[in-house]
C-alpha cells in the first residue's frame, strides 16, 4: 500500500466516526490497524485505535473500548507526538467518565481543551467543552454546565470543516443545562427543534439521545407519561443499533416513569426487559475478555518489534538512545559511571565486495552473536547502524569497560568463518568512553566521545582500542 493510500485511509476511520457510522469505523480502522502493523506506521495504529476506542465506547462495547484506549496510551507515551496525546486525553476522559471519576474527568479534560487549542483541533476543544458541561450536569452545577456547553458551540462553530452534528452534540447539554435550570419555555423551544431536526436521520445514536432529552423536559413538568413515550422512542433506536448501555439507561427510567404513573403492568414487563438486558450485557463483557488478551499480545509485539534491528535481533538505536538517555538521568543524581563502547568492523566493505552482500550479511549476524554472548545479560547491546554496533554498560568504571571492549575485541578475532575452503577472520576497532570522564549528560554526547575514540582507533591501524 503507498503512503498517499494509507493517508486516505486514516483520514476515512476519522470521518466515518465523525459521521457517527460506528460499526463501519470499527471495521475501516481494524484494516488500518493491520496495515499499520505490517508497515510499523504508529500514526495509522494509533488512530486505529483512538477512533476504535471512541466507536466502541459510542456503541456500549465498553471493554473493547478500554482495551483500545489502553493500547492507545502505551504506543503514544512512546512513540507519539503533542497531537497523538492530544488524542490520548480525548479518549482517557472516557474511562474516568465510565467509572465516574469525575475530579480526573476534569483535570483530563483541562488538558485537552489547552492542548487542542493550542494545534487549533477545534472540534475537539468542542467536544471537550460539551463533555466538560456533562459532568457539570452530572454534579447538578447547571449555570456552570452551560456556560462550558456555550463554549463548546463557539468552537464547533468556527471548526473547519463545518460539522453540523458537532454543533448538535454541543446543544444537547446546552438544553439539557435549560431544562435543569428551570428554564422551561426555552428549553421546551430548544428540545422540540432538536428532536425535528432533519440531520438526526443520518446520526441515530444523537437522535436517540434527543428523544431522551426531551424525556427530561417531561419528568421535570412531571409530565410522566409522555416522558415514557420519549423514551420508548429512544428504546427503540439504541434496540436498532444494538447499544446496550445507552439501553440500560433508558429502561431504568422507563421503570422509573411507570412507578411515577402508577402503571405497575407494563412496570412488570419493562423490568423484566431491563432484567434479560442486564444478563446480555454480562454474556457480551465475558466475550470481550478474549479480545482483551488479544489485542495486548498484538501490541507487545509490534511495540517488541519496533526496537529491535531486522537484521541482528539486536536493539537498534532508537531504543538504545531511549534507554541509555533514562539511564544517564538518573546517573545525574547518583553519579553512577556509564560506559559506551562503539565499535565497527574492520574493512567491512571487502566482505562485501569479495563475497557479495548477503555473506556481508552474515559476517554482521556472526560478529553481533559473538559479542553478545560475551555480555553479560544486563548490558546492553545495539546494532546502530551498517556495520557499526553499540554497548552500553551500567554502573561500569571506565576501566573496567576497557575490559569488557578487550574481551569482545578477543571474541571476535575468534570467529573464523570459511568460504569455499577458505578461511577469513574478522577485526573491528573500538572506542570507550563513560559519561564521568566525558562530562556527557546524554546519549548523544556520551556516544560522540567513544566514536571519537574509535576515529582514533582505525587511524592507529585498526584492530585496537581506543579509550577516552
Ligand atoms: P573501516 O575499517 O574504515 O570501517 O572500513 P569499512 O570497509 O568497514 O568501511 P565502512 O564502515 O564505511 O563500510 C561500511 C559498509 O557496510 C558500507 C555499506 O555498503 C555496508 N553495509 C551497510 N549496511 C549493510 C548491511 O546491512 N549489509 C551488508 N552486507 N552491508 C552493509
Ligand atoms: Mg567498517
Amino acid at each position: 500500500m503507498e503512503q498517499s493510500d494509507l493517508i486516505l485511509l486514516q483520514q476515512k476511520v476519522g470521518m466515518l466516526r465523525a459521521e457517527g457510522k460506528y460499526q463501519e469505523t470499527i471495521d475501516a480502522g481494524y484494516k488500518l490497524l493491520e496495515i499499520g502493523m505490517k508497515l510499523n506506521d504508529y500514526k495509522s495504529i494509533l488512530t486505529a485505535y483512538m477512533n476504535n476506542a471512541a466507536s466502541y465506547y459510542s456503541i456500549g462495547a465498553i471493554e473493547e473500548a478500554f482495551e483500545n484506549i489502553d493500547a492507545h496510551k502505551e504506543l503514544s507515551d512512546k512513540h507519539g507526538d503533542e497531537a497523538d496525546r492530544l488524542g490520548t486525553f480525548n479518549i482517557l476522559f472516557l474511562l474516568y467518565e465510565y467509572n465516574k471519576e469525575y475530579a480526573d474527568a476534569k483535570r483530563t479534560l483541562k488538558t485537552t481543551i489547552e492542548l487542542s487549542k493550542k494545534l487549533s483541533h477545534y472540534n475537539i476543544t468542542s467536544n471537550a467543552y460539551s463533555n466538560y458541561s456533562h459532568i457539570l450536569l452530572e454534579e447538578k452545577d447547571y449555570n456552570k454546565a452551560l456556560e462550558m456547553a456555550e463554549q463548546g458551540l463557539q468552537y464547533a462553530e468556527i471548526h473547519e470543516p463545518k460539522s453540523p452534528i458537532l454543533k448538535f452534540r454541543v446543544k444537547l447539554n446546552i438544553a439539557k443545562s435549560h431544562i435543569l435550570l428551570g428554564n422551561v419555555k426555552e428549553s421546551a423551544a430548544l428540545v422540540q427543534s432538536m428532536v425535528d431536526d432533519p440531520l438526526l436521520n443520518s446520526f441515530i445514536r444523537e437522535k436517540s439521545q434527543s428523544y431522551i432529552l426531551q424525556a427530561i423536559w417531561y419528568e421535570e413538568q412531571k409530565m410522566y407519561q409522555e416522558a415514557f413515550d420519549s423514551l420508548t422512542e429512544a428504546k427503540v433506536l439504541a434496540e436498532s443499533y444494538n447499544d446496550v448501555h445507552l439501553l440500560k439507561t433508558i429502561q431504568q427510567k422507563r421503570c422509573e416513569m411507570c412507578d411515577l404513573i402508577g402503571d405497575f403492568e407494563t412496570g412488570y414487563l419493562v423490568q423484566k426487559e431491563y432484567i434479560e438486558l442486564l444478563n446480555e450485557i454480562k454474556d457480551r463483557d465475558l466475550a470481550m475478555s478474549a479480545l482483551k488478551l488479544n489485542i495486548k499480545h498484538r501490541v507487545a509485539y509490534i511495540e517488541g518489534k519496533a526496537d529491535r534491528d531486522g537484521l541482528t535481533g539486536l536493539y537498534n538505536r532508537n531504543y538504545i538512545q531511549r534507554k541509555t538517555n533514562q539511564w544517564l538521568n538518573a546517573a545525574q543524581e547518583t553519579g553512577e559511571s556509564i560506559v559506551c563502547i562503539v565499535f565497527d568492523i574492520d574493512s567491512f566493505k571487502s566482505f562485501n565486495d569479495n563475497y557479495g552482500h548477503v555473506y556481508g550479511d552474515e559476517v554482521i549476524k556472526s560478529v553481533s552473536k559473538a559479542c553478545s554472548k560475551a555480555l553479560r545479560s544486563d548490558d546492553l547491546i545495539g546494532r546502530f547502524g551498517g556495520d557499526e554496533f553499540v554497548v552500553i554498560l551500567r554502573d561500569t568504571s571506565l576501566e573496567d569497560g576497557f575490559r569488557v571492549a578487550k574481551k569482545l575485541l578477543k571474541a571476535v578475532r575468534n570467529l573464523t568463518l570459511t568460504i569455499e575452503n577458505k578461511s577469513t577472520t574478522i577485526t573491528v576497532s573500538m572506542g570507550v568512553a563513560n559519561n564521568i570522564t566525558s562530562n556527557a549528560s546524554d546519549f548523544i554526547g556520551l556516544f560522540h566521545s567513544a566514536d571519537n575514540e574509535l576515529y582514533k582507533a582505525k587511524e592507529n591501524g585498526k584492530n585496537q582500542i581506543g579509550i577516552g
